[in-house]
């Protein structure tokens, strides 16, 4: 059954695909290869419709003018994508793409149309690349259930905050910018969608790669999608984070005091 496979929606991956923004992709499809759990992967680009099934969405960064081309195209699908991430849904977006879920945008090149799924702003600054906040990022996770820090690297102009009272940063920053320059926090967590300023998110964090996945199994359940037996098989399923987490403890030794 269609259904019972594991859906992930790529969005744009023509235009927004920056410092291998695909790896998130991979990320995702090895977990799905360790539990042995058969996937489909949907590429919607410009002028595409939205898959019938979307269990997991991703939407890469870009520089302005590539999200310019994506911003108005993306417009057909703001009513669905909000109701998908209402009713749920995992979904990541980084940089370029977590601008571009936001509830306004403005770059150096002008005012670019959002689709108001995550309650923040973003203004860029000067591009200049002594203003731009640029380098590695080291996080202390602010996911329920993820203790570990959160690495990645960050390249972007827009400074970000959050709109009115809701506050939910995907984590405290312990070196790098984050959402805007020393803001101290970083990315955005709404419902089950994590909206973030770090490219190689999901292959240096694996951990939020087995939580995206689990919500969504949580979700097929519900929508009885799945089998118990593959619902059991998705909850146990063990992560490894042997790689990654020597990664994040050599970039923590380089840049942490
Ligand atoms: N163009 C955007 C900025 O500079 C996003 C860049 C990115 O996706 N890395 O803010």
């Amino acid at each position: 059954m269609i259904a019972s496979k594991f859906h992930i929606t790529h969005l744009y991956p023509n235009e927004l695909a920056l410092y291998g923004d695909i790896g998130n992709i991979i990320a995702i499809e090895r977990i799905l290869e360790g539990i042995g759990w058969e996937y489909v992967i949907n590429k919607v680009n410009i002028g595409d419709e939205l898959p019938q099934y979307n269990d997991i969405i991703f939407i890469g960064g870009g520089q302005d003018n590539e999200q310019a081309k994506v911003a108005i195209d993306l417009q057909r699908h703001k009513q669905k994508l909000q109701q998908l991430v209402n009713s749920d849904t995992s979904l990541v977006a980084v940089c370029g793409g977590y601008q571009l879920l936001g509830q306004s945008l403005e770059l150096t090149g002008g005012i670019l149309p959002t689709i108001s799924i995550f309650p923040i702003i973003t203004t860029a600054i000067e591009n200049n690349p002594k203003t731009r906040c640029i380098g590695n990022i080291i996080l202390e996770s602010k996911l329920e259930g993820i203790d570990a820090k959160l690495v990645g690297f960050e390249n972007h102009s827009g400074q970000t905050s959050f709109v009115g009272e809701y506050f939910r940063p995907l984590g405290k920053v312990v070196f790098g910018h984050g959402n805007s320059h020393n803001s101290g926090f970083e990315g955005c967590i709404y419902k089950n969608a994590i909206g973030t300023y770090l490219h190689n998110f999901l292959p240096k964090n694996p951990e939020i790669t087995a939580w995206l996945i689990n919500k969504a199994v949580e979700k097929k359940k519900n929508l009885n999608q799945i089998s118990l037996a593959k619902y059991q098989m998705v909850k146990e399923y063990e992560v490894d984070t042997t790689i990654a987490s020597a990664i994040r403890r050599n970039l923590i030794e380089r840049f942490v005091k």
